[in-house]
């Protein structure tokens, strides 16, 4: 097990007087490091916004996952879901700790490639791989995992032309318990859609069946919808093994498991209430092991884990840019960060901290970001104690799906740091530039000002 490094104590200074809704007293938080970095240091050195990952939280995280699974089964192999966080920086670090890549198209798979990742170590999924895509990843040997029956046929096609049979996985979707169900990606299990799928894989003779691909959903707060998943794949499994003698190598349990964030309509915060990673280990793997597979049947398990690896790992620097007051009497302030870079606000309550609290009262505070636009709200309500323009604060946890999904809508997008786990700080994607954004851009030329 590697060595835990220190982290300074925190304390908390609570206020006498109120009690919040639990009948606790009400916490000052403040967050004032990150690893051992002052937020003040790197806020002068690089300005706000400005997203900050920690690596040592990334390899802790990777390494807890791992240690999780394999203690409880013999092969499990983790994939990084690239949509969840594609800075090479990140997936870097994720393959060094030996994770394959999980892409979801051919932009991905081209970023996967560059970075080194054999065609093999590359699982392909999504509803749409066009046909040069499809071509050139069954071409080069990507694990590509089937989401219909066009594509089933176009697969078919090309392991014709190249000569060979071609291995493929497909992925199925199931009842789990989980709703709404996420039916549209993938071949039914339980309609018996998906048994269809995997008969005409093997009687069409150009394509192998080597695995069985699912995910349920994101942010799967029920480990048990695992094991469900688990045991109902495994039943495909051995019928596809009794029936057509076809071995399936691996069982691909997908994502979705819940980080420490807190959806906007749950009560009790995230970091209280998401469910451990040893707690999904444990209902997937006493499904497989329990599923009465022929020791040399046992498939080999995938993981592809995004967003509990990374969010905690990520961090958003922003700065207040003003305060007022609502018609109601409400308070509001105005931050330089808003849903153009933190699009996850959208479904999570992310915690809000100031950087030192200089006292007096706090107060219920609608925090909005800096666009044009009614809907850029970070936080329609959020506890927070008197501020002034240019104080810092720390947003948290942003790691998931911000630095993918972000737009650039009336502003550049700013710079992304990664603290080392020495405490250096390397800059892993600069600040965009107007030549950034304007670069593709032509202007016909009678359009050119001439004056
Ligand atoms: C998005 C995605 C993942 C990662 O999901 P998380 O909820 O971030 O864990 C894994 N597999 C597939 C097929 C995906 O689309």
């Amino acid at each position: 097990m590697s060595k835990l490094s220190w982290e300074k104590p925190t304390i908390i200074k609570h206020a006498g007087g109120l009690a919040n809704k639990f009948g606790q007293g009400v916490s000052r938080r403040t967050l004032s490091r990150i690893d051992g970095v002052s937020v003040e240091a790197l806020i002068e050195r690089f300005g706000t916004p400005l997203f900050v990952f920690s690596e040592h939280r990334l390899r802790q995280r990777a390494r807890e996952a791992k240690r999780a699974f394999e203690l409880r089964y013999p092969k499990v192999q983790f994939s990084w879901s690239y949509k969840t966080n594609y800075l090479d920086a990140v997936c870097r670090i994720f393959h060094q700790e030996g994770a394959w890549a999980e892409v979801v198209s051919e932009m991905e798979y081209d970023m996967a490639r560059r970075l080194g990742v054999p065609p093999e170590h590359i699982l392909f999924n999504g509803p749409y791989k066009p046909e040069e895509s499809l071509r050139k990843a069954l071409t080069e040997g990507a694990r590509v995992h089937i989401d219909h029956y066009e594509e089933l046929y176009l697969a078919e096609r090309i392991a014709k032309e190249l000569g060979r049979v071609v291995p493929v996985s497909i992925r199925v979707n199931m009842d789990t318990g989980i709703h709404p169900r996420w039916d549209r990606f993938g071949f039914n299990l339980d309609t018996g859609e998906a048994l269809d799928a995997a008969r005409r894989i093997h009687t069409g003779g150009a394509l192998t069946l080597d695995g069985l691909h699912c995910h349920i959903g994101t942010f799967i707060l029920e480990p048990s919808a695992y094991g469900q998943a688990a045991s109902k794949m495994a039943a495909l499994a051995k019928q596809l093994r009794q029936e057509t003698g076809m071995r399936i190598d691996f069982i691909d349990l997908g994502g979705g498991f819940a980080s420490r964030a807190t959806l906007h309509g749950q009560y009790a915060p995230g970091a209280d209430s998401a469910p451990a990673l040893d707690d999904y280990a444990e209902a997937i793997t006493s499904a497989l092991l329990s599923a009465g597979f022929a020791p040399e049947d046992m498939p080999t398990l995938l993981l592809e884990t995004g967003r509990a690896m990374v969010d905690e790992a990520g961090f958003m620097l922003t700065r207040v840019v003003g305060n007022k007051r609502l018609a109601d009497g409400s308070r509001s302030i105005i931050i330089d960060s808003g849903v153009n870079l933190l699009f996850t606000s959208f479904w999570y309550r992310h915690e809000i901290l100031p950087v030192t609290d200089r006292g007096g009262m706090q107060e219920e505070t609608v925090v909005y970001g800096p666009l044009c636009m009614n809907i850029d709200v970070v936080r329609p309500s959020v506890l927070l104690p008197p501020l002034e323009a240019g104080d810092p604060l720390v947003i948290r946890p942003v790691g998931a799906y911000n630095v993918t999904q972000w737009m650039q809508f009336i502003r550049l997008r700013p710079a992304v740091v990664l603290v080392g786990e020495d405490g250096s700080v390397d800059v892993i994607r600069e600040a965009e530039t107007l030549d950034n954004v304007k670069g593709p851009e032509r202007l016909p030329e009678r359009l050119v000002n001439k004056s």
